[in-house]
């Protein structure tokens, strides 16, 4: 019998949660997990409250949108919000962390990250997770794998 890894079950969760996204310069996903259980999840998109980017169009500065949180840190500050810790969780993430975001996973004490997607794979960010001893993972993700499953009859 042919079930789904908890992996790729996670991976695939993300990448449902990047649907959610508001910002269309870029759909990510997050899931922060803890023995195998789903602890936060986030996507990017504005601060509650304020417009989404998708109805409004993007609010541009040096290159970058200024209204999106990324999904990584919608993520991290669900857990801060609501009392629930992040100490050796481990992150699934769409695409490769950005270093700000990948600053905060390390400070927040998540210890290993699954992503799918390469997204410029800063220098920097990378020197950071090595130096923390967290691993980092790529784990491809197949929309059609999950599809087969979600088609098998029962
Ligand atoms: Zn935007
Ligand atoms: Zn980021």
């Amino acid at each position: 019998m042919d079930r789904i890894k908890w992996d790729e079950y996670f991976m695939a969760q993300s990448h449902l949660l990047a649907l959610r996204s508001t910002c269309q310069r870029l759909s990510v996903g997050a899931t922060i997990v803890k023995d195998n259980r789903i602890i936060a999840g986030g996507y990017n998109g504005s601060v509650a409250g304020e417009v989404h980017c998708i109805d409004v169009g993007c609010l541009i500065e040096d290159g970058h949108c200024i209204r999106t949180i990324h999904a990584e840190m919608n993520a991290l500050l669900q857990c801060a919000k609501q009392g629930v810790s992040s100490d050796n969780a481990t992150i699934y993430v769409t695409h490769f962390p950005c270093l700000n975001c990948t600053k905060s996973i390390i400070q927040a004490g998540i210890k290993k990250i699954y992503y799918a997607k390469d997204y410029h794979n800063h220098k920097y960010a990378i020197k950071l997770l090595n130096q923390a001893g967290i691993e980092y993972e790529k784990i491809p993700f197949s929309a059609n794998k999950i599809a087969e499953f979600l088609t098998k009859e029962c």
